[in-house]
């Protein structure tokens, strides 16, 4: 079929994801058919280089050989069997495997199929348990301002961003909201210390609701790759241990060396309650989550079957062996390439093209750790000030990139580059010099404000 009978069909039937549909033609969009390594080809054979790793899921590239032929091998023996009343191979396997290299303790692993589940069952799981330790009063969780963990209900209403949660408001639950420790736009003086006396006076005046405190460890992704101080993560994990607040840290985006340590965790020596995991876990091939905990949650569940201690909780591909084969062979992959340590020349690279950016009058703030990046546009350097949402100034500059075959999706006034670990020194090249031409680059002023951005 031609790009533009696809084209006109995809109108007819297929409504996108986080897309305002009207006018949705009129953004050229590219009919992706097939990839290789860090580059994605459409329907007219153009080559794009996928600066956002299809969404922040791909790792060590498209079609990478050895994931391709663990899923091959799998389809020889089984597509899908369920975990409901019985085992799996490679379930088993990969849960093994997630145990190991997860931080000392998280040794029990249920599995779902996105990031949003694996918020939704530690939220579930963080509610029942206090119930089963006989302290049921322990209810109410905590998360950060703009925090995203995902799109069903209970995840959203953990979730804090008013763009896309402000329309379900009376579907949520309440949740405690702590200011997002974010330099870059803190009213205070100093997020890190302020950010956890704020903590510490919710805790001491609480705890005795609190169930657990949500977040999303050292970068919250959709709000626009906000950094968190250095000590802010362990500030909380020591505050939560005091007061008895189980900690969930969802590394749906951090996770599997997105921040340049298998998990951001690591970087601050935190071990959580609960740890969530999805978007690289099975290198971007397929859909499968993670939610890791550990032994005293998990005892807590443990007694006779009359007891009614069970967590009534799964989804029907739950563990689906493709998936976990898949997610094993991504896994090994880290090891037999050395994923982590080759990142660092091509950190080194990045960074230095980043400093270019950082200092052009178009960008108020770069934030980076590791290969996850957003860079801020404002209309005024001095003041911070915004560029208005309808003028849609990130996506003019996504666009814009687009003449030098790079593909990036912004949040908003903020261009994400999240490559996957396996970009080059070249890419790395390539990829901040298109942004640095796209947002010199005199845009078009005004527009409908037709999308999200
Ligand atoms: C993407 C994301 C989610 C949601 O994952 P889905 O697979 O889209 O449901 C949750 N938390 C974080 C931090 C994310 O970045």
């Amino acid at each position: 079929m031609k790009t533009a009978e696809l084209l006109a069909l995809d109108a007819a039937h297929v409504w996108h994801p986080f897309t305002q549909m009207q006018g949705w033609l009129d953004d050229r969009p590219l009919v992706i058919e097939r990839a290789e390594g860090n580059w994605l080809i459409d329907t007219e054979g153009r080559r794009w280089l996928d600066g956002i790793s299809s969404l922040w899921v791909t790792v060590h590239g498209h079609r990478k050989q050895a994931i391709d032929d663990a899923v091959r091998a799998q389809l020889d023996k089984v597509a899908h069997c369920t975990l409901l009343g019985q085992a799996s191979v490679p379930s088993i396997e990969l849960a093994a495997k997630l145990a190991s290299i997860a931080p000392e303790g998280l040794s029990r692993v249920f599995y779902s199929d996105s990031g949003s589940t694996s918020v939704e069952i530690a939220v579930k799981m963080a509610y029942q348990y206090w119930q089963l330790a006989g302290r049921p009063r322990k209810q109410k969780f905590v998360a950060l301002q703009e925090a995203y963990h995902g799109d069903t209900i209970g995840s959203v209403s953990v979730g804090g961003m008013d763009l896309f949660h402000e329309r379900f408001r009376h579907l949520l639950f309440p949740v405690e909201r702590v200011a997002t420790p974010h330099a870059y736009r803190w009213a205070g003086t100093d997020p890190l210390t302020e950010s956890l006396a704020s903590i510490r006076a919710l805790f001491e005046a609480r705890a005795g609701e609190l169930a657990g405190f949500v977040v999303e460890p050292l970068v919250q992704g959709a709000a626009g790759m906000l950094l968190q101080p250095r000590g802010w993560l362990s500030g909380v994990a020591a505050l939560c241990r005091e007061f008895d607040v189980l900690l969930i840290c969802d590394e749906v985006a951090t996770g599997f060396g997105r921040t340049g340590t298998m998990f951001a965790v690591e970087q601050e020596g935190v071990t959580p309650d609960f740890l969530c995991l999805a978007k690289g876990l099975t290198g971007g091939y397929l859909p499968l989550a993670a939610t890791l905990t550990n032994d005293r949650v998990y005892g807590a569940f443990l007694g006779r079957f009359d007891e009614v201690k069970t967590f009534f909780h799964g989804h029907t591909y739950t563990g689906n062996p493709l998936a976990c084969a898949a997610a094993l062979a991504n896994l090994g992959l880290f090891e037999t390439e050395q994923t982590l340590a080759r990142m660092a020349p091509v950190q080194a690279v990045l960074a230095e093209g980043l400093a270019r950016i950082a200092a052009l009058p178009q960008v108020g703030e770069v934030r980076r750790r590791g290969f996850m990046v957003g860079v801020e546009l404002v209309k005024d350097r001095a003041t911070k000030e915004e560029f208005p949402f309808a003028e849609r100034r990130g996506f003019q500059v996504c666009q814009a990139a687009r003449k030098h075959g790079v593909l990036l999706r912004p949040l908003g006034n903020v261009v994400v580059l999240m490559p996957p670990l396996s970009l080059t020194t070249d890419e790395a090249k390539l990829l901040t010099g298109a942004l640095e031409d796209a947002i010199c680059l005199p845009l078009p002023r005004g527009g409908e404000g037709r999308g999200e951005g």
